[in-house]
C-alpha cells in the first residue's frame, strides 16, 4: 500500500496522542489512508474548492482531502484531544488546513470559507441528520455549498436517496431530492472503522441544483411533508386534514388520490399540493 503523504501512520498518531475513541462523540475512525483518499475522490475535483470537514478526529479523511489537492480545508472538531494530531497535518500542508475546536452545531464556518465550498465528512452519527437537514434548508437557495460528500450509517444513507414505494422513503428523501441530486457512491463494512460500529456505513454525494426541481414554498412543502409522514400509514386525507378544510379537493387537483398514503407519492405531486395549498390559503385571506 502506498502512503498518501509523509506523515506517520494513523495507528501511531492515535497511540502517541492517546486518542482512544469515545462513544459519546460518535468516534469511529478510518485508519486506512487509501480508503480515506478514495472517499475524498468522491467529492470531485477539490483543487479550486474550500472544503468544510466536520469531525476530523485524528485526521484520516483530512489527509485524504489534502492529498487529493483541496485548496483549503476548514475542519471543525469538538474533541480537543485531536488538536495536536491535526496540527501535525497543518504543518505538513502549510496554509491549507485550519482547525476550529468547537461544536459543529454552534460554529458558523462561513466567515472562514471562500466559495466554491464543498463539504466532506465522516459525520458523528448523533448529529449527522441534524447537520444534513440544516444544509438542505437554508433561508436562500442555492446554498453556501456546491456539494456534500458525507458518511452516514447505511440506513440513513438509504433514507436520503429513497424512491417512492420503498420503506426508507420519507421527509429526508424529499428534502434532499427537491433541491439536490443525491447518490450513494460507496458502502463500507463495519471493519473499515476503529472501533467497528454495529452497522454498515455509506457515503452519499449530494450536488446542489441551481433551482428546486419543482416550484413550491419551502415552508409549506415542509409542513405538508411533515404532516404526511408523521402518520405515514394513514390515508393522506386523514393525515393532512388539519392543513385545509378542502383537503380532498386540493389533493385531487395535485393529482393525488385522497385515499393514497404518503409513501406512494412522488416529489412532484407533493410540490403540486404545496402550491395548491399556498393558493387556497391566499384565496381564503381574500
Ligand atoms: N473524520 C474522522 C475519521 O473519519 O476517522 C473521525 C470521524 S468520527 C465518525 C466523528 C468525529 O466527529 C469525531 O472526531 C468526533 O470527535 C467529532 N465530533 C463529534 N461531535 C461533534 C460536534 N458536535 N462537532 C464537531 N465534531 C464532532
Amino acid at each position: 500500500m502506498s502512503a498518501i503523504d509523509n506523515l506517520p501512520p494513523l495507528r501511531e498518531v492515535i497511540a502517541r496522542h492517546d486518542l482512544r475513541a469515545k462513544k459519546q462523540l460518535g468516534q469511529n475512525f478510518l485508519l486506512d489512508l487509501n480508503l480515506t483518499a478514495k472517499i475524498a475522490r468522491q467529492a470531485g475535483d477539490l483543487r479550486d474548492c474550500d472544503v468544510l470537514e466536520i469531525g476530523p478526529g485524528p485526521g484520516g479523511l483530512t489527509r485524504g482531502l489534502l492529498a487529493e489537492g483541496a485548496r483549503h480545508v476548514l475542519a471543525i472538531e469538538k474533541d480537543a484531544r485531536a488538536l495536536p494530531a491535526l496540527a501535525e497535518i497543518a504543518a505538513a500542508y502549510p496554509g491549507r488546513l485550519s482547525v476550529i475546536n468547537g461544536d459543529a452545531l454552534r460554529v458558523d464556518p462561513l466567515q472562514h470559507l471562500t466559495p466554491p465550498i464543498c463539504v466532506a465528512a465522516n459525520l458523528p452519527y448523533n448529529i449527522g441528520t441534524e447537520l444534513l437537514i440544516r444544509w438542505l434548508t437554508p433561508p436562500d437557495w442555492p446554498p453556501f455549498w456546491q456539494s456534500l460528500t458525507l458518511m452516514f450509517q447505511k440506513e440513513v444513507a438509504e433514507r436520503i436517496v429513497a424512491r417512492p414505494g420503498s420503506k426508507s422513503y420519507g421527509r429526508l428523501a424529499l428534502l434532499a431530492q427537491w433541491r439536490a441530486e443525491a447518490q450513494i457512491v460507496m458502502t463500507l463494512p463495519p471493519e473499515a472503522f476503529v472501533p467497528a460500529p454495529k452497522v454498515h456505513s455509506a457515503v452519499v454525494h449530494l450536488t446542489a441544483l441551481p433551482e428546486p426541481r419543482f416550484p413550491a414554498d419551502p415552508a409549506v412543502l415542509s409542513r405538508v411533508t411533515a404532516a404526511a409522514f408523521n402518520q405515514r400509514r394513514k390515508m393522506l386525507r386523514a393525515s393532512l386534514r388539519g392543513l385545509h378544510p378542502q383537503i380532498d379537493t386540493l389533493l385531487r387537483d395535485a393529482g393525488i388520490a385522497p385515499t393514497a398514503r404518503a409513501e406512494e407519492i412522488e416529489l412532484e405531486r407533493f410540490c403540486a399540493l404545496a402550491r395548491g395549498l399556498s393558493a387556497a390559503r391566499a384565496a381564503d385571506r381574500g
